[in-house]
């Protein structure tokens, strides 16, 4: 290609000064054309898709720290009311980020009612390192006393992913603590959210997030993030997030950051919605039990959602038939998002378990767990008093 002068249209006016050649062969300049951001002042933040940044800018490498990946960050710290913050690609690598913290052969304690792929990564990890893995009940108050005195670590999620039991975390962190003082408590904190629960107020060390769930709120974008009040934590994990790689991609974490500011307003309509259906459910003759969260109004001060619901014996095999009634709900296991869900966690979220896993869990097929959207509360009613109606004529 020549390097005679080629269009300059309406970009003239907010490109940069060119400063170099004028003979220069249009792909080198085409290479080095770029707008002048600088005084463009976008309301909010745009995507910052850059891998590299120049040696002057604050950010060095996407790897390492991006603009979005900051501000998402800095976001769910002033939500969660925590020091420090790190984002990951997904709930599952900030669970996994967390697990290097420990040492081999140290002990590591994981309450028994768990996401399936967490408890299938707890078992696998602990497998190659020589982790002594110990499976503790921790929402039975006596069983805390059952922490092992050496234990490293205590990974729990309250409420719990399936049943929804809360746990103590204070007394939990107190307990292993006064064994050992180094012992770091994890809490799964995706099922409450930032804004309904602050476990390191509460006394964990590390609180984290599938930001998958709530923050994203549409179904659409994956994430993690980890919060700590405790910098040699803090530092320890940036570092490891650093060489593993497993930091958020700039658009994910512009996406995030996006949903984040409805989270309030979306998790109202969940939690009203989430307490009126509840205890439409609760009093349905074909419905044994509704599984819902002690809300104490102290570590728990909210809740919406999910729930989980167990037929009575007659209709504990019709979970298809149900699903193919409802209307205004989708299968499959997301959650918390704008529209409503209906899933089965024996064939879902614990598929990874064996039999015997999910029956020590007390996981049966006739229990189904339900994610409310954000549709109309009498609408989803109505789909849900129509599907549970046509299971009495089969
Ligand atoms: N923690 C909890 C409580 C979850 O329910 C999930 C996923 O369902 C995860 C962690 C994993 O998150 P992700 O799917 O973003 O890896």
């Amino acid at each position: 290609m020549s390097g005679q002068s080629w269009c300059h249209c309406s970009t003239e006016l907010i490109s940069q000064p060119f400063k170099l050649q004028k003979t220069m062969n249009p792909i080198s300049k085409a290479i080095h054309e770029k707008v002048d951001i600088d005084g463009s002042l976008p309301v909010v933040t745009p995507i910052f898709q850059a891998s590299a940044f120049e040696s002057e800018s604050p950010f060095f490498y996407t790897r390492k720290n991006n603009p979005n990946i900051q501000e998402f960050e800095n976001v769910v710290a002033i939500l969660e009311e925590t020091r420090f913050s790190l984002s990951t690609t997904t709930g599952m690598s900030a669970i996994h980020l967390v697990l290097g913290l420990l040492k081999v052969r140290s002990t590591l304690v994981v309450n028994s009612d768990i996401y399936g792929c967490s408890y299938k990564l707890f078992q696998k990890y602990c497998e190659k390192l020589e982790i002594k893995l110990v499976i503790i009940d921790l929402s039975v108050k006596e069983n805390i006393k059952k922490i092992p005195d050496n234990t490293s670590m205590v990974v729990f999620e309250t409420p719990t992913n399936p049943f929804l039991k809360t746990i103590n975390i204070r007394e939990v962190s107190e307990f292993a603590k006064a064994n050992n003082p180094d012992c770091c408590i994890v809490v799964d904190n995706t099922w409450a959210t930032p804004l309904f629960q602050k476990p390191i107020k509460h006394g964990a060390d590390v609180s984290l997030h599938s930001a998958t769930k709530y923050f994203s709120g549409h179904s659409d974008v994956m994430g993690g993030c980890i919060l700590t009040d405790n910098e040699n934590i803090y530092n320890q994990l940036h570092e490891m997030r650093f060489y593993q790689g497993s930091i958020l991609a700039p658009y994910s974490a512009w996406l995030l950051r996006r949903s984040l500011h409805t989270l309030e307003i979306r998790l109202k309509h969940h939690s009203e919605t989430t307490s009126q259906l509840k205890d439409f459910l609760a009093g349905h003759h074909m419905i044994k039990r509704v599984y819902y969260p002690e809300i104490d109004g102290h570590q728990l001060t909210g809740y919406g959602t999910l729930i989980f619901f167990e037929f009575q014996e007659k209709y504990s095999e019709y979970y298809r038939e149900f699903t193919n009634n409802l209307k205004l709900f989708s299968t499959g296991t997301g959650m918390a998002c704008i529209s409503s869900m209906v899933a089965q966690p024996y064939s879902g979220s614990h598929a990874s378990l064996t039999d015997a896993e999910k029956e020590a869990m007390g996981l049966s097929k006739s229990i189904i767990r339900l994610s409310f959207g954000l549709e109309f509360v009498d609408d989803l009613k109505y789909d849900l008093s129509f599907a549970l109606l046509a299971l009495a004529d089969l």
